[in-house]
């Protein structure tokens, strides 16, 4: 199956849009640079993970779900993680356990498919001394003082994808001075590791890797030598990618690594960079679970869609309007979609994301199939992973409540009048009523009636609540 018109992305490394063609197309390859898991992941992570899929369902949706394969690396060897263990008194298998845990509940809330493959960098140690090796073997790296780096200047076009030159980049790092280090630019392959430091037996002494190569190792063993889409956010440009590209190339002597670079824009939050300093540091964790962003918590699908709002190569501006904003179409959607079956993808929006996951254009059609179509809204929004609140979906069932011949029934017992039109009643009504019977059972002390009702409001995501004066409320679990 061929999509009209043709997939088209945008290539950092050529800095254009092209028509993307995948070398297998039984086969499409893709992979993106994955979390450190020493702390919480930012709003600025989620950006990327949240792009990502979105390209990741497109993938699939054109060449077919078996014929796509995703990697995105959990980073669980880090100095970053060594400083925070200790500080913590934790191991640092305990940390990196821990905060792995939480980086996979908070995608999974962010609406995002599990990758087909989250390798572990401590699980590919083997493959990355293996390339180190051949680098040595082929003149790109050297080992000195129990450190192997990567001799940048024996690559003719190092740099190519950051677009900067040698003596460019050597003016405008900081750059590291090591007794060790030849050239200013030489990076760290592998380094040694004192006793109390995580590390694994090598030729070049016991010792751990450094950032780049891990990606590099996880890539290949996944993907190959050559894949087709390598992404990431823009701040990993340079060094990381560049450098990533050049173990890779100058290992398997190949012209490229991954055929399409692509980069999301970055980040801000209310117009201002994020820093801890600056106290505008928001985890996705909190915007989920706690009120402190805007004064409440924000369901995954809203903050899925303030993100998409803005085309993935541009930078954003993270705010709790955008995020109200978000809210108040998603609670528009959902009820315009209340009771309806979702069909299948409309062409133009498939056709919209397809021009480089162009969202506005896709939107704006979504937008109109709110006032025509709501089947085709919720399908749309069911193939991005823009779930509508559950409690408001078409596939929604209260087994107890039954509507006929315009008569709302539950359990053949209760009736709530003639003439209600079915079409008309909306969930929340639903549920109310299905507590006004609950209420009633309770006070009939028929408790497990009372309980079968609460559990199936449960298994809706509604969750209730008795007051002491008698009453219910209820809310909307997440
Ligand atoms: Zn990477």
């Amino acid at each position: 199956m061929s999509p009209t018109p043709p997939l088209k992305l945008y290539n950092t490394l050529t800095r254009g849009k092209e028509a993307f063609v995948p070398l297998d197309p039984s086969n499409v390859r893709m992979y993106v640079c994955g979390p450190t898991v020493y702390d919480f992941a930012h709003i600025g992570n989620a950006r990327p993970i949240i792009v990502f899929d979105v390209l990741y369902r497109l993938l699939r949706h054109v060449y077919g779900a078996e014929h796509v394969r995703y990697v995105r690396n959990i980073t669980d060897v880090d100095d970053k993680i060594n400083a925070r263990a200790a500080e913590r008194g934790i191991s640092i298998r305990e940390l990196t356990e821990e905060t792995n845990e939480v980086f996979q509940a908070d995608v999974k809330a962010l609406g995002c498919l599990e990758p087909d493959v989250q390798p572990r960098a401590t699980e590919h140690i083997a493959q990355m001394i293996a390339i180190i090796e051949r680098l040595i073997a082929s003149g790109h790296a050297y080992a000195a003082d129990g450190h192997v780096l990567f001799d940048v200047p024996s690559m003719k076009d190092y740099g190519r994808l950051s677009r900067r030159s040698l003596d460019e980049m050597i003016a405008g790092a900081r750059v590291d001075v090591a007794p060790y280090k030849r050239g200013d630019m030489d990076f760290v392959l592998w380094k040694p590791s004192k006793d109390a430091e995580p590390g694994w037996e090598s030729p070049w002494g016991r010792g751990r890797p450094g950032w780049h190569i891990e990606c590099s190792a996880m890539s290949w063993k996944h993907l190959g030598e050559v894949f087709d889409i390598h992404g990431g956010g823009i701040d990993l440009v340079f060094p990381h990618h560049e450098n990533e590209i050049a173990q890779t190339r100058c290992a398997f002597g190949h012209d490229v690594m991954a055929n399409v670079w692509m980069h999301n824009g970055f980040l801000q939050v209310e117009g201002e960079k994020m820093s801890k300093s600056l106290g505008n540091f928001v985890t996705i964790h909190e915007l989920l679970n706690t009120e402190r962003f805007g004064g409440r918590k924000w369901p995954g699908e809203v903050l899925r869609l303030a993100m998409l709002r803005t085309h993935y190569r541009q930078p954003i501006d993270f705010t709790v309007k955008a995020l109200e904003e978000a809210k108040a179409t998603i609670d528009d959607w959902g009820r315009a979609t209340t009771g309806v079956s979702p069909s299948v993808p409309t062409a133009e929006f498939v056709d919209a994301l397809s021009d480089d996951l162009n969202f506005a254009k896709a939107e704006a059609h979504l937008h109109m199939l709110r006032k025509s179509e709501p089947a085709a809204l919720a399908a749309n929004a069911n193939f991005i992973g823009l779930v509508l609140p559950r409690f408001i979906s078409s596939d929604l069932a209260i087994p107890s409540l039954t509507i006929s011949s315009g008569h709302v029934t539950v359990d053949a017992h209760a009736t709530f009048g003639d003439h209600i039109d079915a079409e008309v009643i909306s969930i929340r009504e639903r549920v109310d009523k299905l507590i006004t019977v609950r209420n009633a059972a309770r006070a009939a002390k028929n408790w497990a009636e009372s309980d079968r009702i609460r559990d199936e409001l449960a298994a809706m995501g509604v969750a209730l609540k008795d007051n002491k004066d008698g009453t219910t409320t209820w809310e909307v679990k997440r």
